[in-house]
């Protein structure tokens, strides 16, 4: 087994965001928060950690030192994004904020490349020495010699690989043993599939026209170094995770999610970050093809994850998202879910606890 890529992020290791022609903004030091949403039974008010929704499927995840963007989308309402051959929508809705308007960033988890995920105006204005974990298909992309200057520091996961995130402004070292103890978000990457399996696939594969895409699963946790300061960094008894996030990615609900809660292996998910709208675009040879979740396949999502609490994204900014949130959330109150789905309108914080000791039970 390959050992785990490790990435130094965190307050004294950011570049800017944005490329030489930004370089001049004023940076701001938070987000733009309407309105702070907790979780639906339990709250002391202490939570130490956050999910902000932009739009689409692109988010602020923010913890201690750590301040990662998903999926960039900064396009407004009437802007087209181009989502394969002959396919274009128009943005129905703004961003919650812009991304010059964005605070200092640590990294971009990327799901795939497709423009509503990682539109033009992104893709022009982005440092190229900013970090993106994504697909090695859009690492392909992105670092082709084809586009007018290609991005240095991208990071590829394959299904089930990890990279782990390390801030290393956090460390706090036991004056006891001398053993340190460093704040780490590991990511790793989980199946998902754009396309129905079958004959569709098949013409896919060969049009290359929707591109393969990534689910995460982020593990925020710590990892304590010993003295002789080496760990082994694969093995979960030093990752002590006081979280789990997962973000299904532009997925349809195929046989291969299946694995995920085999891979878990008893492991909680407490929040799942779950991209539906129905997506449905013309295929290839003109009929009507969905690829991403529509409510129903949401349903079967919750109950195959069973994460503690879901939050819907990517359900109503493009104009060929055609399962509205309204039927999604007709579903959870049939199915008794109320409590364990938490809804966010864009420029909401959802604010959680990263607990500091082992889940009970769990591990
Ligand atoms: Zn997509
Ligand atoms: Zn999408």
């Amino acid at each position: 087994m390959q050992p785990t890529e490790r990435l130094i992020l965190g307050p004294k290791s950011r570049v800017s965001l944005l490329g030489s022609q930004a370089q001049d903004r004023e940076i701001p030091t938070s987000l733009p928060i309407t309105n702070v949403r907790t979780h639906p039974r339990v709250s002391d008010g202490k939570e130490d950690a956050s999910i902000f929704f932009i739009g689409t499927a692109t988010t602020v995840l923010e913890w201690g030192g750590f301040r990662i963007l998903t999926d960039p989308n900064f396009l407004h309402a009437g802007d087209h994004v181009h989502l394969g051959p002959g396919v274009t929508s128009r943005r129905k809705t703004n961003p919650a904020v812009d991304l010059d308007k964005l605070p200092q960033m640590d990294c971009i988890l990327l799901s795939h490349y497709h423009e509503d995920h990682f539109d033009q105006l992104v893709e022009d204005s982005l440092n190229r020495d900013f970090p993106i974990i994504t697909t090695p298909h859009a690492k392909a992309c992105l670092t082709s010699k084809s586009i007018p200057e290609p991005f240095r520091a991208i990071h590829d996961l394959d299904v089930f690989e990890s990279i782990l995130l390390e801030d290393p402004t956090s460390i706090h070292t036991d004056p006891t043993n001398g053993n340190s103890t460093t704040s780490v978000i590991r990511v790793t990457g989980m199946p998902g599939k754009h396309i129905p399996p079958g004959p569709l696939s098949v013409i896919n594969d060969i049009l290359s026209a929707v591109p393969p895409t990534n689910g995460w699963l982020l593990e925020l946790g710590w990892i304590t170094t010993n003295c002789d300061h080496h760990f082994d960094q694969n093995t979960d008894e030093e990752l002590k995770t006081g979280y789990r996030i997962y973000i299904s990615g532009d997925t349809l609900f195929v046989d291969e999610l299946k694995e995920i809660p085999e891979r878990l292996n008893g492991k909680r998910i407490d929040l799942m970050l779950v991209h539906l709208g129905g997506t449905t675009i013309p295929g290839p040879s003109a009929p009507l093809v969905m690829v991403t979740m529509d409510a129903k396949q949401g349903i079967q999502m919750i109950h195959l994850i069973d994460p503690d609490i879901t939050i819907p994204i990517h359900f109503d900014d493009y104009d060929i998202f055609l399962s509205p949130l309204s039927d999604f959330k007709n579903e959870v109150e049939q199915e008794g879910l109320r409590e364990r789905v938490v809804y966010l309108e864009r420029g909401d914080q959802y604010r959680f606890t990263v607990q500091d000791s082992f889940h009970d039970g769990d591990q």
